[in-house]
């Protein structure tokens, strides 16, 4: 994918964009397959809320999926949610993977592994950033159903800023049989 150029106009001490503290919208990625699945999100939509500087303006129902990448582990819990925050985006990363630290998470080694608590940034307004630590758009949104399905749940215009497509038509471009997704009893 040709991600095009890094958007680098951020303040690195107060974790805000260099914009007087705008409001950004982002979509965050939840998912957990240990433990209380569902509890552990919606834990994590809780938390998300209450951060200072982050709102949850809306949020998916929850989703069951199948594994991608590494089969032999339980099926997943999954929902986005869509938040406004005065964060830059590496801020909010920090944010998020404190939130995964709390949920007690420890990483198995296994890339697409089992975990409590995964939390992805998906889309940050439209920026495009591709650094070490993080890039946004997320470079595999486009290819999971597990986040292109709840994500269309709550904003199936939203565009992805590189390929230029919805959510929904990125969602309708992937094929059911290879990644099963289920909205789960609420
Ligand atoms: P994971 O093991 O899937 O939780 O990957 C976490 C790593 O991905 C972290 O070290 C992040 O720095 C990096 N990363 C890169 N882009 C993103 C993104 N858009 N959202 C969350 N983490 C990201």
């Amino acid at each position: 994918m040709n991600r095009g150029a890094a958007v680098k106009n951020f303040e690195a001490d107060s974790g805000r964009c260099a914009d007087g503290g705008a409001v950004h919208r982002a979509y965050i990625s939840i998912g957990s397959n240990i433990g209380d699945r569902a509890a552990n999100c919606e834990r994590a939509i809780l938390a998300l809320d209450s951060a200072s500087g982050v709102r949850v303006a809306a949020r998916s129902r929850l989703f069951l999926s199948e594994p991608v990448g590494y089969a032999d582990q339980r099926w997943f819990v999954n929902a986005v949610v869509k938040v406004e925050t005065t964060f830059s985006p590496f801020a909010l990363l920090g944010v998020l993977q404190g939130l995964e630290r709390d949920a007690g998470r420890k990483r198995s080694g296994i890339r697409f592994g089992p975990r409590t608590l995964d939390l992805d940034i998906v889309i940050f307004d439209d920026m495009i950033i591709d650094s070490d630590g993080l890039e946004i758009p997320h470079p595999r949104m486009h290819e999971r159903r597990f986040v292109l399905g709840p994500l269309c749940d709550i904003d199936p215009r939203v565009v992805h800023p590189v390929l230029k497509k919805t959510a929904r038509q990125l969602y309708d471009a992937l094929s059911e049989d290879e990644q099963k997704i289920l909205v789960r009893e609420q």
